[in-house]
């Protein structure tokens, strides 16, 4: 398999960022959620709220999000709620942690058994560092809600 360049990996950045951005997935508030949590980042001016709906085994049966922000915080969203959807909560946790890493140019020390591929391709974020708030703020909004009770998240503390 060919090594991706970075020119490659810019452009399949920039694609899947636009893609999220036109078709935001599982977008709208969750009616029958019963985890939620908002974020904001003021340096960007983001804001995202985080609905799930968990079923009794402890796994994502429903997420959605709702938000105004730039296109990478609404099209990282867009990707955390497909990336997490149909998991338990500890797997979503595990991505959560996985894609944060990557986003500060961390290699994770849990990508053993998880599809990383668009995640990677997000993580592109890295070469623009003032964007990495606004990549990971609907993660860590998720994170909130699935295991912090829903405590409102900040990039700026
Ligand atoms: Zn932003």
């Amino acid at each position: 398999r060919d090594v991706q360049t970075m020119t490659e990996l810019r452009d399949l950045y920039q694609a899947v960022i636009l893609d999220h951005n036109n078709n935001p997935r599982n977008y709208g508030k969750l009616t029958l959620a019963n985890r939620h949590a908002e974020g904001v980042n003021p340096l960007c001016g983001d804001q995202v709220n985080v609905f799930f709906r968990l079923g009794d085994d402890v796994s994502v049966k429903e997420v959605g999000f709702e938000g105004r922000g730039c296109a990478i915080c609404m099209a990282s969203a867009s990707i955390m709620t497909e990336t997490v959807k149909h998991l338990s909560v500890v797997q979503a946790d595990q991505y959560v942690t996985a894609f944060c890493s990557l986003a500060v140019g961390e290699n994770s020390d849990v990508t053993g058994r998880l599809d990383l591929s668009t995640l990677k391709i997000l993580a592109g974020v890295k070469a623009y560092p003032a964007r990495i708030k606004c990549a990971t703020l609907a993660w860590h909004t998720a994170r909130s809600a699935l295991s912090k009770g829903g405590a409102s998240v900040t990039t700026e503390t």
